[in-house]
């Protein structure tokens, strides 16, 4: 009796908390202890497991911090280092997400199928999200890409000739990529897989008239491009038209002093994400793992996800110490 009233309450304890992400209510009561905070709202596994499997990006976009990755070694994630972690959440009977990749493209790591095959044998059910610029995303790929069952692959598309697309992606060559993308979408339909397609856009126009209000003659093909993609998308697909442009590719430049509250906050307290040589960091715009809470070389995610060191950063982070954290965050835009 006791031990199922112990599960109940445990069970709306974690809807709570729950609602507490979603609602956002932590902004409201601000001035409640860390310690309270800690205690309700720190989740009791990461809910996403982001894994990096290379910090090699051949896209060089515009607007992508030019040193990211740049102190990361080495810079694809080994089978033996992505086994470690896949290992370890088994053994936990892990229920989150995992994302692959984040800080690079996924493809350029030679383990990327060895690896991405064996987390999902490990976890049959789970959600997989895949992240590319879908350079190397061609037919072989793209088959073996779907056959890992993934709920979505999320890319940008950001131009609709070479001339604007290249622009904007100087790494990348259109036709070859949008081949690509063309060609997985129609494959995608033809076997009816479940996996989404989310395009994200950031024109060269729009980029341009952002942050150079200088458009260099080009106009906005932002619907050119959704015209391209629409005879092959799918009720569930999104496209998205005006997705931010993230200022911080910009903050080095713009060097400002941070002191709004982190507006992370509610994903910092669910997710976190691991570098190629093991270093697990608590935000993506820590894009060379600045902030290491721990590795997972010598720690377990446990050890690390309810660790002293991720303690000390989110009481900082709650508190608004950003001297305390040191960059990125004293810089942060967000
Ligand atoms: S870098 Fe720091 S301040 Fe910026 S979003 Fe990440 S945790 Fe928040």
């Amino acid at each position: 009796m006791l031990l199922r009233n112990n599960s109940l309450i445990e069970k709306i304890i974690e809807k709570l908390k729950n609602l507490l992400y979603q609602s956002k209510i932590l902004f409201l009561y601000s001035r409640i202890p860390f310690n309270i905070k800690y205690l309700f709202l720190n989740a009791k596994t990461p809910k996403s497991i982001n894994l990096s499997l290379s910090v090699r990006c051949q896209a060089q976009c515009i607007y992508c911090p030019k040193d990211r990755g740049s102190r990361i070694f080495p810079k694809d994630m080994s089978f033996q280092t992505a086994k470690i972690i896949i290992d370890q959440q088994k053994n936990k009977n892990y229920k989150g997400r995992w994302l692959i990749s984040e800080n690079g493209d996924p493809f350029l790591n030679n383990e990327w199928y060895k690896i991405t095959k064996y987390l999902r044998d490990a976890f049959a059910e789970n959600e997989l999200i895949i992240f590319t610029n879908m350079g190397l995303v061609n037919i072989n790929v793209a088959e073996k890409i779907l056959s890992l069952r993934p709920k979505a692959i999320i890319f940008n598309m950001d131009g609709a000739t070479a001339d604007t697309y290249e622009y904007v992606k100087k790494g990348l060559d259109f036709i070859e990529v949008k081949n690509n993308i063309i060609n997985f979408i129609k494959l995608r339909n033809s076997i009816n897989s479940e996996c989404r397609i989310i395009v994200y856009i950031i024109s060269a126009y729009r980029y341009l008239k952002t942050f150079k209000k200088d458009t260099s003659g080009f106009i906005d093909d932002t619907e050119d491009i959704v015209s391209i993609l629409k005879p092959y998308i799918k009720s569930g697909d999104n496209i998205v038209r005006k997705c931010t442009i993230g200022l911080w590719h910009l903050r080095e430049s713009l060097n400002l002093r941070k002191d709004n509250i982190c507006s992370q906050i509610i994903r910092i307290l669910c997710e976190l994400f691991v570098a190629p040589n093991g270093a697990v960091y608590p935000c993506c715009s820590m894009y060379n793992a600045d902030i290491d809470i721990g590795n997972i070389n010598y720690e377990k995610i446990d050890q690390i996800w309810h660790g002293k060191k991720r303690e000390k950063f989110l009481k900082h982070l709650f508190n608004k110490n950003y001297s305390e954290i040191g960059k990125p965050c004293s810089i942060c835009v967000y």
